[in-house]
């Protein structure tokens, strides 16, 4: 079993879900008490958060590529980063290691292209709902890329950072995102991307009429994959 280095904590409410996601897995597909081999360095995101919201992403990006080189000192063979947001720094982090990243975008497309998918509509920061980073390495792929409004795109993102990532799950915040969903589907979205890795603690297939895609699950799914492929 190969061994996944995860960058997490950020928020550690997401991180808790791929460490349970991963290990489910490996005991679902190896039986018995196997369990995953796996390094956690969950980092402080008080710092993080000021790093993004300054706009200083290379501090943040040499802070996570300082993380992933410690990961891959102690034994990683590849490294996942549990946040769709901090992608945006993969090539300052990717520079320091000589192990791969699994792209938490490259596993959700996968995904979604399996499933003969075209368009979808995404959900997450405002740094990945508005930034290239993320909605290209989705477009790459054929995919293409709906996004809420000016004033949805502030609330889902208020959402993120003001109640999820503090571990605070509202129905009043559920009922609005579900409206954003619907406006999406609206306007074309045949499948709604969670990319954001706490959504998936708000939002379930149930809040939806088109299909979900959680990043979390996805990503800490492929990550159990490649640790246990031969
Ligand atoms: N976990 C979130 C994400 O998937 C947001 C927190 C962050 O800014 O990293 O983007």
């Amino acid at each position: 079993m190969k061994v996944i280095g995860l960058i997490g904590g950020m928020s550690w409410e997401s991180s808790v879900e791929y460490y349970r996601i991963i290990n489910e897995e490996v005991k679902r597909r190896l039986g018995g008490l196997h369990s995953a081999r796996c390094l956690l360095y969950s980092v402080d995101f008080e710092e993080i958060e000021r790093y993004q919201s300054e706009g200083d992403w290379k501090k943040a990006g040499e802070i996570l590529g300082d993380v992933a080189h410690s990961l891959e000192k102690a034994g990683a063979d590849f490294i996942i980063i549990c946040t769709n947001t901090m992608h945006k720094v993969i090539g300052d982090i990717q520079e320091k290691i000589n192990i791969p990243i699994l792209h938490i975008a490259d596993a959700t497309a996968l995904q979604i292209k399996k499933k003969g998918i075209t368009s979808v509509g995404l959900l997450g920061t405002r740094y990945t709902m508005e930034q290239d980073f993320y909605k290209l390495r989705l477009e790459s792929n054929g995919i293409k890329v709906l996004i809420p409004n000016d004033d949805e795109r502030k609330i889902v993102n208020k959402v993120i950072y003001e109640e999820l990532c503090l571990g605070k799950v509202q129905q009043t915040s559920r009922d609005y995102y579900k409206k954003v969903i619907q406006g999406l589907i609206d306007t074309g979205a045949k499948a709604i991307v969670l990319g954001c890795t706490e959504i998936g603690l708000l939002i379930n297939q149930e809040d939806s009429d088109v299909p979900l895609f959680d990043t979390t699950y996805i990503h800490a799914l492929e990550a159990a994959n490649l640790s246990i492929k031969k």
